[in-house]
């Protein structure tokens, strides 16, 4: 089974992908951002560690992302592959993948490259709503819930995130092209990277990442 490292920018898709893709593969989705979000509602060490980047659209210290990956890695439900979203998002995160994997005696099978024009990933960001139990995620224009404000899912309160306010988003953008977008010749030195047109509707999106994951593996 595969390991899958779903690339791009912040809004790109990953989120609303990684979940689909759970359930159509049946792969755990490891998710930073969500594993952050998820600390510092419980006001751990870490979450606290994490808030202050987190709201200033920088990106959390590699050391600490990485261990936390570390022992995300170690559950049992990894160990016939995973879906990565939102990590790795340096060249020294990619590097410490590489090596968790190896250690597992496994290897990326593929890095999918949702691909998204960077005005369009700020229309996204600046639409988006999220569920407060499970992160899943909304769009007021592009994606909106059945009912105004409430999950579809679990019927859970949506609110807008913190960073995902205007002077935040900019911010973000620009960590991804001067931190993560260089990983992008990383994987496709390696021949892992698929592009896939990230403008397309959801549905359309996801059925082209299921045709290259299952082509990969
Ligand atoms: P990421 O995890 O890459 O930051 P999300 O999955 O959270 O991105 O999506 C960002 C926003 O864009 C959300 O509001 C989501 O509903 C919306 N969205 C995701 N994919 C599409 C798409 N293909 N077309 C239009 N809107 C989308
Ligand atoms: P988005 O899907 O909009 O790109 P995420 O939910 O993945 O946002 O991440 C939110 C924030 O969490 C990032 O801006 C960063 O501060 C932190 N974060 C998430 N993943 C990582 C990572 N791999 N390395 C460092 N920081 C991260």
């Amino acid at each position: 089974m595969p390991f899958v490292v779903l690339m791009g920018g912040p809004g790109a898709g990953k989120g609303t992908q990684a979940r689909q893709l759970k359930e159509t593969l049946g792969l755990p989705q490891i998710a930073t951002g969500d594993l952050f979000r998820e600390n510092l509602q419980n006001e751990t060490e870490l979450g606290k560690l994490a808030k202050r980047y987190m709201d200033a659209g920088e990106l959390v210290p590699d050391e600490v992302t990485v261990a936390m990956v570390k022992e995300r890695l170690s559950r049992p439900d990894c160990a016939n592959g995973a879906l990565l979203d939102g990590f790795p998002r340096t060249i020294a995160q990619a590097r410490a993948l590489d090596q968790l994997l190896a250690e597992m005696g496994e290897r990326i099978s593929l890095v999918p490259y949702i691909h998204v024009d960077p005005d369009v990933l700020l229309r996204r960001l600046a639409g988006r709503w999220t569920c407060r139990a499970n992160g899943h995620v909304f769009h007021l224009i592009f994606n909106p819930p059945k009912e105004p404000g409430i999950c579809d899912y679990d019927g859970s309160p949506l609110y807008q995130r913190a960073d995902d306010s205007e002077e935040t988003q900019k911010r973000r953008i620009e960590v991804y092209f001067e931190q993560t977008a260089p990983l992008l010749d990383y994987y496709r030195d390696r021949g892992l990277l698929v592009e896939i047109d990230g403008e397309q509707d959801i549905e359309q999106v996801h059925r082209d990442l299921v045709a290259a994951i299952q082509k990969a593996s």
